[in-house]
């Protein structure tokens, strides 16, 4: 019965294509909503850790189901099949529109690659969708080290430094003036490298800490998120004082 309306009427939908704007639906600032990118990678480590926070996780194909989060985390996998990928699903321009409007994201390896404005050893033309003001370089540790790991210290984060896996990481050659650089490769032939950023809302690490067990880059991301959700709630309850 409710359906037959539904299908009559149509209203109440977003259409394909024509997402809602992210920020005009009620959300619940415990727990909120978050996606990640499901188009390739470890989804599912991501979604499982983000649950453990106490998150709503959700995977995220389409426009419409992105329109729905809160926060988006770009897994690690291969940042070329998913920008292709985006991009064959119509999902690269509501990315970046999503972005640009203060979407909180979080970037592990490849989604450190999707968040960064420059690439560098990057196949000409990848695109991005952008938003931290980085040049981040592809494959950074070379081929002789497709993976290692390694203890780093975070700023911001508590609790001694966190043992990261780096699975063909990229680095973070240049970062803007408005990037925290959280933290660093210490000793071997990577000294000094950049391997976890934040520009506001937007955080990325080279690393996979959805692997490891250790959860505390995603609550620091859900806080971010949380935090996000109780100041639009906040500017949004002066206005409608300011109205009043
Ligand atoms: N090398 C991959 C890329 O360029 C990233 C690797 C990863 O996410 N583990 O997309």
């Amino acid at each position: 019965m409710g359906d037959g309306a539904h299908r009559s009427g149509g209203r109440g939908r977003p259409r394909r294509g024509v997402p809602v704007a992210w920020a005009v639906v009620p959300r619940d600032q415990l727990r909120p909503v978050i996606g990640v990118l499901a188009l390739q990678g470890d989804v599912r480590e991501h979604l499982e850790v983000l649950r453990d926070q106490g998150a709503q996780a959700v995977r995220v194909r389409r426009p419409e189901e992105l329109a729905a989060v809160d926060g988006l985390v770009l897994p690690g996998g291969e940042s070329t099949t998913m920008a292709k990928l985006a991009d064959r699903f119509g999902l690269l321009e509501p990315l970046r529109a999503a972005v640009r409007g203060g979407l909180p994201a979080y970037g592990s390896c490849a989604g450190m690659i999707l968040l960064a404005d420059r690439l560098l050893d990057a196949p000409p033309g990848q695109p991005t969708i952008g938003g931290l003001d980085v040049t981040v370089r592809r494959n950074a540790f070379g081929r002789q080290v497709d993976s290692f790991e390694s203890e780093i210290a975070l700023d911001g984060v508590a609790g001694g430094p966190l043992h990261a896996v780096f699975i063909r990481a990229p680095w973070v050659e240049e970062a803007g003036a408005d990037v925290e650089v959280l933290g660093r490769v210490v000793g071997g032939p990577a000294d000094g490298r950049i391997v976890a950023v934040r520009q506001g809302s937007l955080v990325a690490t080279s690393f996979h800490p959805e692997l490891t067990g250790d959860r505390r880059v995603h609550a620091l991301f859900v806080d971010i998120v949380r935090r996000t959700l109780a100041q639009r709630a906040g500017a949004s309850a002066g206005n409608e004082e300011d109205n009043a």
